[in-house]
């Protein structure tokens, strides 16, 4: 990543736009600067195949049409052979976590601290090209910082929806006191919240903070001390009284799911999607589709947690767990996919580094979809995952400018989007290394 490049590259588009004359009539603001993208190949995330060459006409950071010919009048920015697509969307980060920090170093680390780290993750997220994340549980608000300050333009980073602190049983995946000796468990600001009132009250306590969603861990998890991946840390009625309370405030609920009763349960209460649903079989797949339970895969994260030489520097009884959870994630996958279940790309980026997640497409490939499937699992249905569809996901008129452009064909070789080198985000260029 160059800063410095990304903030020239923009200033040369936004002045050779500022500069040229405008087509007359336009129904946008006509402040805007106006200007189109054209490449030999889009994919626009709603078409069930590519298509040839097109120009994007952008007005200020919205799509404005998708026009055959070049339209006249306004500067084009050509991007040659490359394929465009919509920016991507990955619906299940940790924006504000520091990678590979051991349990211990964890205790005395700040949220002045996370915030830093925050602000290289986002940006490592644009530059692979994710401009919009659904960032799943953070602490200490870090999460809505990073958010506001993308949104004031203070830093670089994509389109963030925030969880803020994730709901959790006490014991469960994100009780920050497991395994922590009874002399120390002192009131501790954290996502706890046990039985029904609880659980409203944290939901409502959470959006007051500025919670976009809320967050349930709804069955134990892989790195935490003491819960089983397979055990329901909640019940089916605090499960419920999440989701009727965020409902009720305009929020959808995500669930972090592992074993299957977790998978039903969550899906049977009425939350939005389940993250990782580890031990989803055919039954359970079923239970999704009829309840039209969006599925977040997560299936790179084992592969860099499981790396020889733990290089995430993860705690021996996490790595059994990620081991055991491993032999099963692909599997629920392939059940998912047998079944019709709506499936949103999602990778738990922050478990291991930003930017690395575009790995996640891979796998779907390998495991069944085929490459457009995959890639609208980051685009279009993820959009319509997170409810801004009307926003984001796919290249239409009224969507955000947000595009990213790869070199050779992904449906070909889906491997194409682990080397993003063109990313737009709102009309402006943040990285521009196509002509290298
Ligand atoms: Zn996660």
């Amino acid at each position: 990543m160059r800063p410095a490049r990304a903030v020239h590259v923009l200033a040369v588009t936004l002045a050779l736009a500022i500069t040229f004359p405008r087509a007359a009539g336009a129904q946008a603001d006509t402040h805007a600067p106006r200007f189109a993208v054209t490449a030999a190949h889009l994919i626009d995330g709603r078409s069930p195949a590519p298509r040839g060459r097109v120009w994007v006409l952008i007005s200020g950071d919205t799509i404005e049409a998708v026009r055959a010919s070049a339209p006249a009048g306004v500067p084009v920015v050509d991007l040659g052979n490359a394929t465009l697509l919509p920016g991507l969307i990955d619906c299940h980060t940790h924006l504000s976590a520091r990678v590979g920090l051991p349990r211990l170093e964890a205790f005395r680390s700040t949220a002045a601290r996370a915030a830093i780290a925050g602000v290289n993750n986002c940006r490592q997220a644009l530059s692979a090209g994710f401009t919009t994340c659904r960032d799943v549980g953070g602490a200490e608000l870090v999460d809505v910082g990073l958010r506001d300050a993308i949104n004031a333009g203070e830093i670089e980073g994509p389109r963030m929806l925030v969880a803020t602190w994730a709901l959790t049983a006490t014991g469960g995946h994100g009780d920050p006191l497991n395994a922590v000796s009874y002399h120390w468990c002192n009131d501790l600001m954290s996502g706890v919240a046990d039985g029904v009132d609880e659980v409203r009250k944290k939901v409502r306590f959470n959006i007051q903070q500025g919670a976009d969603l809320i967050k349930i861990l709804a069955t134990g998890g892989v790195l935490s001390p003491r819960d089983d991946p397979q055990h329901t840390s909640y019940s089916l009625e605090e499960m419920k009284a999440a989701v009727e309370e965020a409902r009720r405030l305009g929020r959808f609920v995500a669930a972090h799911t592992h074993g299957k009763q977790g998978v039903i349960w969550a899906s049977e209460a009425g939350v939005r999607s389940v993250e990782h649903a580890s031990y989803m079989d055919d039954e359970a797949a079923r239970v999704l589709k009829k309840n039209g339970t969006y599925y977040i895969p997560t299936l790179y994260v084992v592969e860099p947690i499981l790396d020889p030489g733990n290089p995430l520097k993860i705690e021996a009884e996490n790595l059994a767990k990620a081991r055991e959870v491993r032999r099963h994630m692909r599997g629920a996958f392939r059940a998912a996919l047998r079944a019709g279940v709506k499936i949103a790309f999602g990778t738990d980026a922050g478990v291991f580094p930003h930017g690395t997640q575009t790995r996640e497409f891979k796998i779907y490939v390998e495991e069944g979809m085929t490459p457009i499937q995959a890639i609208q699992s980051a685009t279009r249905v993820a959009a319509e995952c997170i409810g801004w569809e009307k926003k984001v996901g796919t290249v239409e008129p009224g969507r955000y400018a947000d595009l990213v452009a790869v070199r050779g064909d992904p449906i070909a070789d889906i491997t194409e989007l682990e080397r993003v080198p063109w990313v737009m985000k709102g009309g402006k260029v943040f990285k521009n290394e196509l002509t290298r």
